[in-house]
Order: C-alpha cells, then structure tokens, then sequence
C-alpha cells in the first residue's frame, strides 16, 4: 500500500500558526516537500530526524509530482508544506491530478492566509457591520492573466476589503484600478511585508495617493499582502456601528434581548 500525500497549510510564516493537525502530520512524517520562497524553514522544525526534507524552489511542477509520488511508495505520511492555505495561489489541483492517475491517495489540511495574518499584525478587521461584510481575495494579472470580469477595477467598485497577494511589484496596477473605480486619493491602504515572520515583518500604512511611496521608502518589494479597505483605521474611530451580535437589544440563539430594538 502507497502512503498519503498531505497538502499542508503552513501558515504564513510564524512557525507558531501551522495547525495543531499539520503540526501532528509533520512528526510522523517520513517525507516532506516544502515551498522553499515563503515557508519559513522553521516550519520543518516540527519533522523527525531521519525525515527526507526537500526544498522545492528550484523545481518543476512535474519534478515535485514525481518525487511526491516517489516517496509515496516508501513513507505512509508525505507532506507537501505550502504557504499559508494551500488552495490560495498553491498550484494545489496542478499537483493532485497526477498523484490520483498514479493511485496515490491525498487530503488537504488548510493553513492560516497571508491575508488573514496580514491584518492580525495590523490590528486590523476584514469586516465591520454597516461598513463591509464582504472580502475580496485576489490579485492583479502578471504573467497569470486575470479572468473575465475579475480585473481589479471592477472587484473594487464593491467597496469591499480587498486582499491582494502577489501584486506588490504591480502596486501601480493597484493604484490605476482603485482609482478607476473610484477610491478616493485618502483612502487608507495597508501593506505588510512577510506577516507574522518573527523579526522581519513590516507593517506599511498609507493611502491610495502615497503608499507606492512608503513601500519605496521601506524597500519593500515582494513577499507583501497589500489590503485596501474602508475597515482601515476603525480602531481610532469614535463612531462605530456595532456588531449586532453583542448589541444588548439583539436577541439570538444564545441570548434574550434585555432592549428593544429600534431598527
Ligand atoms: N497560499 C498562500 C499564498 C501564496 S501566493 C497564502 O494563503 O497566503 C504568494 C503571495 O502570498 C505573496 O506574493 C504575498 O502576496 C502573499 N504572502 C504569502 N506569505 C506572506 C506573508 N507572510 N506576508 C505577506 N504576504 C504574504
């Protein structure tokens, strides 16, 4: 019998946000393949000694699938480590088809996104109630052109947050899309530069009208979610609507309303 292979979410970096599963999975296994670029090589911290680490940088889609398939005839638990969530941007299917033709059985274990640790370092929110309830995750087309109807332009006519991975040396882009769609020159923008890994990470605030600037001057150039969001900056502000949830006049499953409610 074959072994596994195990699509694992390594988290964005800190080696502290990998799942306690992918954590457990890592310990046992015999064989791990790991995203060389972005995974912070702590993570493989987590596998035994005589495990077989192998970095994948330098290799081909088919090079990885074949030395996968490989090690699935010797280990029972192979792990592919991945940045952040392996279904965001991770070539995920790319790798699975060859494994299923070969017989060879895989499972995915999600991981912490970069999006997500991204605003955790900035002590900010994705959502806030009468403000956004809605998160873009996307990018803007590089060599990988963007399908129809997801160019950046018309994702931000929603005013919603949005989470942009890989674009950071096409900030231009970004900047060009949001205005069309009609952000106003002030509106808060985040950048942050390798989230959650410890003792690199660099948190970048700005607007649309300056944070090409303040990303020159803080030499950040790749490895960066930049986020545009009318969330931005809700921790200073005095009005906020809050969350129905805790409101003392909303009633749900949990909880009886004590007031009630004028709306
Ligand atoms: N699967 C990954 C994304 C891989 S694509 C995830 O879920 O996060 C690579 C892009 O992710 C980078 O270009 C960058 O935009 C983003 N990224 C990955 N790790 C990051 C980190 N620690 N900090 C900021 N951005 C990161």
């Amino acid at each position: 019998m074959p072994g596994k292979v195990w699509f694992v979410g390594a988290g964005p970096g800190d080696p502290e946000l990998i799942t306690v599963k992918g954590r457990r999975l890592l310990e046992k296994a015999g064989a791990v393949l790991f995203a060389g670029s972005l995974v912070d090589q702590a993570a493989t911290r987590f596998s035994p000694a005589d495990c077989e680490i192998r970095d994948s940088k330098d290799m081909t889609l088919a090079e990885m699938t074949t030395w996968l398939i490989e090690r699935a005839d010797r280990h029972a638990v192979v792990v592919r480590l991945q940045t952040g969530d392996p279904g965001l941007y991770g070539a995920l299917i790319e790798m699975t088809q060859p494994l299923t033709a070969a017989g060879i059985a895989w499972e995915v274990v999600p991981g912490v996104s970069s999006a997500m640790a991204a605003m955790a370092a900035a002590g900010e929110t994705l959502t806030l109630p009468e403000v956004t309830q809605t998160v873009i995750l996307t990018r803007v087309a590089g060599r990988t052109p963007m399908p129809p109807g997801e160019d950046l332009e018309s994702l931000a006519a929603h005013k919603a947050t949005l989470c942009i991975y890989l674009s950071i040396t096409l900030l231009h882009k970004v900047q060009e899309a949001l205005r069309a769609a009609g952000w106003a020159e002030d509106a808060p923008m985040l950048v942050v530069h390798k989230a959650s890994w410890p003792g690199q990470e660099k948190i970048i605030r700005g607007t649309l009208a300056d944070i090409k600037q303040k990303c020159q001057a803080a030499k950040v150039g790749s490895q960066a979610m930049i986020v545009a969001s009318p969330t931005l900056g809700a921790a200073d502000w005095p009005d906020l609507v809050r969350s129905k949830l805790y409101d003392p006049a909303f009633s749900h499953r949990f909880r009886k309303a004590t007031e009630t409610t004028h709306d």
